[in-house]
């Protein structure tokens, strides 16, 4: 009953499971087992996904311009 429910990889786009916590303790990790997958690319790949959402708007924009 005591089981922490299994956490999944927060990197974006990542289904993989998280690495268990440290058996001598501490916060389990946030992310699995790759070793590009960290807080630092993490914030990377979602910094480079949201410039790829916002690239459709400057189109539309000079469209306006005829
Ligand atoms: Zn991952």
């Amino acid at each position: 009953m005591s089981e922490a429910p299994a956490k999944t990889c927060i990197y974006p786009g990542c289904e993989r499971p998280a690495v268990p916590a440290h058996p001598l303790g501490g916060p389990q990790p946030s992310f699995c087992d790759s070793e590009e997958h960290n807080a630092l690319s993490a914030h990377q790949e979602r910094g480079r996904r949201s410039e790829d959402e916002d690239e459709s708007e400057p189109r539309s924009a000079s469209e306006g311009q005829r």
